[in-house]
């Protein structure tokens, strides 16, 4: 909606600044007497809901030099141009090719399908939800039939020249179904097409018309949006302005920050971003979706991304956080506990009122237990006999635990297995090469 404000605006501009192309007053030929389209009686209740451009194919807003005899230019937007609206021309022409693509410029309901009149040829109403109707004149053929609902886009015919001496499109918008209650389409049709008046998109992305709204905001141009400069007040560019529009939000320091976005439990501008990863949002997070080739969803690869990582296999493995040979996954696992990485561990302060390091607290914590002066004492390892720690602490030693002892493997400098030293303890005795002493 925002979108038809910025090209009423980028009108109003270009008429403003281009009021005339050079051409003279012709009075339209095509088009009149009007057929017999009489007020319905249905009233307005909110704007119309074109988002479409009528014709599915190159167009043009304009004169068409060929039903002119060749002496008339193509215009631009000008109210002087034949096919422009005012006085008896109650409606605007649109030029495109013999049997091009005419389509709906709005979801709603087919109120009209047939011939008029012998001036009006073969015409299609259209009526939105709002109650504006959109009448589509001399087509060649009609697809549709009275009373079908149609989306918005769908094919409902193709451009002839029945009841005109020429092949275009004559496009009405009435208020209430009443032919002559109509308003100027200029700005609905120019909002849905950058080249709807004839001009090329250059370099830069943008038509003419549209370098010159933006340029009245001291912006310039770039791919169909006015980014240059700041506008006053928000903080935020003009292409910022219209994108949060987009969404019903206002944007304030380069943020959409209006509302949240229904239905998803996100902000407007969580629900943006998410959508640039091509992902949905919900709950404040991006969950559409996998990042192709590497195993991590959108999010994990926007996080990573944030390291200056790469993602793999759901985790940041790309390069090591300088300084501190860890990994940045590390790194980001030791904030996590209030501690920095150092060679692979958390070795930064004591976990309060533990007596532990936040290593040994996390490694406790992995096996379900606490950690107090250094040591898990939660808990013993079901079937053992044995703590958690102690359990750990054989397997280090490539032994398992039995009764508080490591039972596999031996002793260090003894020649007795942890478990020879155990029993040979148990009788007061040493152990020294398989046997107690
Ligand atoms: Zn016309």
């Amino acid at each position: 909606m925002d979108r038809t404000k910025l090209g009423a605006a980028a009108v109003s501009t270009f008429l403003l600044l281009l009021p005339a192309c050079g051409v003279s007053v012709v009075s339209p030929a095509d088009d009149g007497p009007m057929p017999d389209e009489a007020s319905t009686g249905q009233k307005v209740n909110c704007g119309p809901q074109m988002s479409r451009f009528p014709v599915n194919a190159e167009h043009n807003i304009g004169y068409d030099a060929a039903s002119c005899g060749g002496s008339c230019a193509t215009s631009c937007p000008d109210q002087n141009a034949n096919s422009d609206y005012g006085g008896v021309h109650h409606g605007v022409d649109v030029f495109a090719f013999y049997r091009a693509p005419i389509v709906a410029v709005a979801a709603g309901t087919i109120t009209r399908a047939g011939v008029p009149s012998s001036t009006s040829g073969l015409r299609v109403t259209l009526a939105d939800g709002c109650g504006w109707w959109y009448y589509y004149g001399h087509l060649d053929e009609a697809v549709v039939s009275e009373g079908q609902h149609v989306e918005a886009g769908q094919l409902i015919g193709f451009m002839g020249s029945s009841g005109a001496p020429s092949v275009h499109l004559h496009f009405n918008v009435s208020a209430d179904g009443d032919y002559y209650n109509d308003i100027d389409p200029f700005g609905l049709l120019n909002a849905t097409s950058a080249t709807a008046c004839g001009g090329g998109v250059g370099s830069d992305g943008c038509t003419d018309g549209q370098r010159q709204a933006c340029g009245t905001y001291g912006s310039a141009c770039v791919d169909n949006q006015c980014n240059g400069g700041t506008s006053s007040g928000p903080g935020c560019t003009q292409g910022e302005l219209a994108a949060c529009g987009t969404y019903g939000s206002n944007c304030v320091d380069h943020q959409c920050n209006g509302g949240t976005s229904p239905g998803t439990g996100c902000t407007w501008r969580e629900a943006h971003d998410c959508g640039a990863y091509g992902s949905n949002c919900v709950d404040h997070q991006c969950n559409g979706g996998t990042s192709p080739g590497t195993g991590c969803t959108w999010r994990e690869t926007h996080d990573c991304a944030a390291y200056g990582s790469n993602c793999v296999d759901h985790q940041c493995n790309g390069g090591t956080s300088p300084g501190t040979g860890c990994t940045w996954r590390e790194t980001h696992d030791c904030a996590t506990y209030g501690s920095n990485c150092v060679d692979h561990r958390c070795n930064g302060g004591t976990s309060p009122g533990t007596g532990c390091t936040w290593r040994e607290t996390h490694d406790c914590a992995a096996y379900g237990s606490n950690c107090v002066d250094h040591q898990c004492n939660g808990g013993t390892a079901p079937g053992s006999g044995c703590t958690w720690r102690e359990t750990y602490d054989c397997k280090a030693k490539g032994a398992g635990c039995v009764d508080h002892a490591c039972s596999g493997g031996t002793a260090p400098g003894t020649g007795c297995t942890f478990r020879q030293t155990l029993d040979c303890s148990k009788a007061g005795k040493a152990c020294a090469m398989g046997a107690c002493t």
